[in-house]
């Protein structure tokens, strides 16, 4: 690109002078196709720079972060899991209370009793982990930045 810039300055300055005064209508179309390559050599460095700037991490662009959702894990509980683990846990809190002395598999069993008693059970037609619908399992989600970078992409698609 910096070449191209040298090689077009140079031809703009060995141009005569007297040439583009003489012949106006010469004139204008020259320095028309001049400032024409000079603002298509302007895009380009623009969009090299737009570019760094944006996958440059040194300043701090992130393209993407961590999915709230998952806390880039990828998976999470199913939700009639998290529903039960809920249920269970207040009950075992209840339990442990009113009987200090219960040891950890008392306690389990006397839960899944009282559970059973109201008609709670394991959900296990569910798997207990599944894919993070927001980021379907990547553990990450894109940024502003790294939307705005996406949807260039898909629309300049067809030119890369
Ligand atoms: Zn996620």
């Amino acid at each position: 690109m910096l070449f191209k810039i040298k090689e077009l300055k140079s031809e703009i300055l060995s141009d005569p002078v007297e040439e583009l005064t003489s012949r106006p209508d010469l004139a204008v179309e020259r320095i028309s196709g001049w400032c024409l390559q000079i603002l298509d050599i302007l895009e380009k460095i623009e969009m090299v720079l737009l570019g760094e700037e944006v996958v440059g991490e040194n300043i701090g662009l992130k393209l993407e972060e961590e999915c709230d959702l998952c806390k880039g894990q990828g998976k999470i509980t199913h939700p009639d899991w998290l529903e039960y683990w809920d249920i269970y846990m207040s009950k075992k809190k209840e339990i442990e209370k009113n009987r200090p002395n219960l040891r950890w598999t008392e306690i389990d069993n006397a839960v899944k009793a009282e559970l059973e008693k109201i008609g709670v059970t394991e959900p296990l037609d569910e798997p207990e982990e599944i894919v993070c619908p927001v980021c379907n399992g990547k553990g990450d989600v894109l940024t502003a930045h790294g939307k705005t970078l996406l949807y260039v992409l898909k629309k300049h698609w067809d030119e890369i």
